[in-house]
């Protein structure tokens, strides 16, 4: 991987500030009364079991999902709803509200067009969108294909490349609008084992570049050695948050000591 460019001015961090958010499907309550600040240019992992909440959390983040009730600010852009006596109030348009909040968000399979080339599947939406011109986007493009190692595959079709080189193209992709957040949903839980760690090495490298990330992973070596914060979620809650210094070697909740000693 090409350590020439400096990334550092690929991106420019985000604060979250998430407040008394919830949200239920039905009578299930996926997040229940969470809030979490996160300094720009941090890195978070989130760690729970199945079902706790940690993907709606995410997707709460990126507004795929509207929140019932609670508030998310990223730099001081507020999307969501806030209660005022026993009234709730949306607080922004929700749909510019994204774009401007720009935050890129990478899925657990990549979700990579299939019928785009590695280079139009980076330069599609900026140019689709009139948010980059067609040689604006070929430059940035060229210049992430770098970051992330893969710039001799801008030609190449996804179904030619491994699961962790789909991944790196899916991260560079999320990066060409420089997101000042960056959100991970299990980044690495659907590659074979050998192609975990060329993956995880482009995240540490984003981590050091000052992007705010959080990242949902099973990977505790990877958060031990990356992340700032550690936040444990168990039924839409979250139970324990810290440095992960704390975190991972003095959990202070049962459920986290149980959790840590079956992944680990
Ligand atoms: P995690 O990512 O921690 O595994 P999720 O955030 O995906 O958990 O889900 C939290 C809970 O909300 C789960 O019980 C899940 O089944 C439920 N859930 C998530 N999305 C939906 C949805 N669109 N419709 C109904 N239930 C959902
Ligand atoms: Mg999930």
């Amino acid at each position: 991987m090409s350590e020439a460019i400096d990334y550092r001015n690929l991106h420019s961090a985000g604060a979250i500030s998430i407040t008394g958010v919830s949200k239920s499907f039905g009578k299930l309550k996926a997040l229940d009364d969470v809030s979490l600040e996160l300094e720009p240019g941090s890195v978070t992992v989130i760690l729970g079991p199945s079902g706790s909440g940690k993907s709606t959390l995410l997707r709460a983040i990126n507004h795929l999902e509207r929140v019932d009730e609670g508030y998310i600010q990223i730099d001081g852009d507020y999307i969501g709803y806030q209660r005022r006596g026993d009234k709730l109030y949306e607080l922004k348009e929700q749909a510019i509200l994204r774009q401007r909040i720009n935050v890129g968000y990478v899925f657990q399979n990549f979700n990579l067009f299939p019928h785009l080339t590695v280079l139009d599947n980076l330069i599609e939406a900026p140019i689709a969108h009139r948010q980059l011109s067609r040689r604006e986007a070929i430059d940035r493009a060229g210049e992430l294909l770098d970051v992330v190692g893969l710039r001799h595959k801008a030609d190449a079709w996804p179904r030619h490349l491994s699961g962790g080189q789909q991944q790196r193209i899916a991260i560079a992709r999320a990066l060409m609008l420089n997101p000042r957040v960056m959100l991970f949903d299990e980044p690495t839980s659907a590659l074979d084992p050998e192609l975990v760690g060329e993956v995880l090495d482009v995240i540490k490298k984003l981590a050091r570049s000052g992007t705010t990330l959080v990242i949902v992973t099973h990977e505790v070596g990877f958060a031990r050695e990356v992340a700032d914060n550690v936040v444990f979620m168990v039924d839409g809650r979250i139970v324990e948050q810290g440095s992960s210094h704390q975190v991972l070697n003095q959990p202070r909740h049962e459920r986290t000591k149980r959790f840590l000693a079956r992944v680990l």
